[in-house]
């Protein structure tokens, strides 16, 4: 049987940073994949500016850099005859988005959190808990065949969608909203764009310069789903046509990299981010429609979080960790739900006049497109954004 302080199950965006900061205190951890290292991931791979702070405070920005993903500094976003260019914000020292490919950019923090300390095993899968007084102290993994147990005062699931330490501690679900969307995207080499947002009636597209290629992804409604996945070409270039016709034509001149990857099962919910001796962290325990790209920099804010609320405890014993465990669950939900619900509101791709009306108003002012770009990348949530749109209001 092995020891350590900490035990986390995931080793991508939510897992391997909590990792690595909670082994820059001193802590004993141990991050277990059942994935192979440097695999790939279904992501359209926008990094928000605040995420892109958090890769720069970690020192990992000139390895994302060199990967060959370019720097996006701003969004164009057009929806029926009104075209708006957002500047990204400033955010912790550069203004800069970065979509870097899954692969990479999983690898880059999974060897941060080893440099760190961490204890990182591959191909590792996690099936059980181990109880102890109503808490879980431990787990055990199946690897090359082999059961392998481990102790540990906390076990962090950073496990994805379908976490197995969710259902296993068990975490309970809520504000729970039935699927909004569906979307179909791949790659293509030698497309001239930067990084564009088309709304068209129920239809997106959203193009994301990444290393060496354009991801050009196509958003339907979910009801729109089981014909879409029956021709997912088809219904790439039927929503490209409809809702993005400058891309389209654009396209043509492209050559596509791979195949197109159809993907319906884009779930909103939070669960219970922590109990005793445990934690979620990333789409373990809150997970949104992902047209709005938020799911690898809330992971990120999330491994902060947590990592903050254990540094706060001092220490593993469980009077002291459980209730800064509990702070992390809150804080948590106060951070991720004004987003939860501007997504859930996007992701209807309802244009109503309204929101056309309030966006020709955006466009024609620089001052409210850059505020406009803040709310995009979340350095203003949702509510300040209007309260500093309606300051600015006619
Ligand atoms: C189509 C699509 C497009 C997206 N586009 C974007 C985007 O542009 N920008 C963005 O920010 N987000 C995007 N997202 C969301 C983003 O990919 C996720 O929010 C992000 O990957 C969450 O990271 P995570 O570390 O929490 O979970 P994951 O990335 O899912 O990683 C979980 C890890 O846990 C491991 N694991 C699971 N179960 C076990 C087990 N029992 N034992 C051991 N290991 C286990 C898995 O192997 C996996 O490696 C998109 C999602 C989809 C589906």
């Amino acid at each position: 049987m092995e020891t350590y302080d900490v035990v986390v199950v995931g080793a991508r965006c939510g897992g391997a940073p909590a990792a690595r900061l909670l082994a820059g205190q001193g802590l004993r951890v141990l991050l277990l994949d059942r994935g192979a290292r440097g695999s790939d991931k279904l992501s359209t791979l926008y990094v928000h500016q605040p995420g892109v702070a958090f890769l720069r405070a970690w020192g990992v920005l000139d390895e994302v850099r060199a990967t060959g993903a370019p720097p996006i500094t701003g969004l164009t976003y057009r929806v029926r005859d009104v075209v708006l260019r957002a500047p990204g914000p400033e955010v912790g020292g550069g203004n800069e988005a970065y979509a870097p490919r899954r692969g990479d950019l999983d690898a880059i923090l999974g060897r941060a959190a080893e440099a760190a300390g961490v204890d990182v095993v591959h191909e590792a899968s996690v099936t059980e808990l181990v109880h102890e007084r109503g808490r879980p102290v431990g787990l055990r993994y199946r690897k090359a065949g082999r059961w392998h147990e481990v102790r540990a005062d906390l076990v962090v699931g950073a496990d994805g969608l379908r976490s197995t330490v969710a259902g296993l501690v068990p975490a309970e679900s809520y504000a729970v909203h039935p699927k909004l969307s569906c979307c179909v995207y791949g790659y293509w080499a030698g497309l001239d764009a930067g990084f564009e947002q088309h709304q068209g009636d129920g239809l997106w597209v959203g193009v994301i310069p990444t290393a060496g290629a354009h991801v050009v992804a196509c958003y339907f409604r979910q009801s729109e789903f089981a014909r879409v996945r029956v021709d997912v070409a088809g219904a790439h270039d039927r929503c490209l046509r409809a809702a993005a016709p400058s891309v389209a034509e654009r396209l043509a001149g492209a050559e596509r990299i791979g195949r197109l990857i159809g993907m319906g099962d884009q779930q909103n919910y939070f669960r219970t981010a922590s109990g005793p001796g445990w934690a979620l962290v990333g789409d373990a325990g809150h997970h949104k429609d992902s047209l709005t790209a938020r799911g690898i920099t809330d992971a990120f804010v999330q491994a902060d979080l947590l990592a903050r609320a254990v540094a706060e405890a001092g220490s593993l014993r469980p009077a002291r960790l459980d209730a800064q465990l509990a702070a992390y669950a809150r804080e948590r939900d106060r951070r991720m739900m004004p987003f939860y619900r501007s997504t859930l509101a996007v992701a209807r791709l309802d244009v109503e006049a309204e929101r056309l009306a309030e966006l020709r108003r955006i466009a024609a002012s620089p001052e409210l497109c850059a505020r406009y770009g803040a709310a995009v990348a979340g350095v203003l949530t949702p509510e300040e954004y209007r309260l500093h749109d309606a300051a600015l209001a006619p």
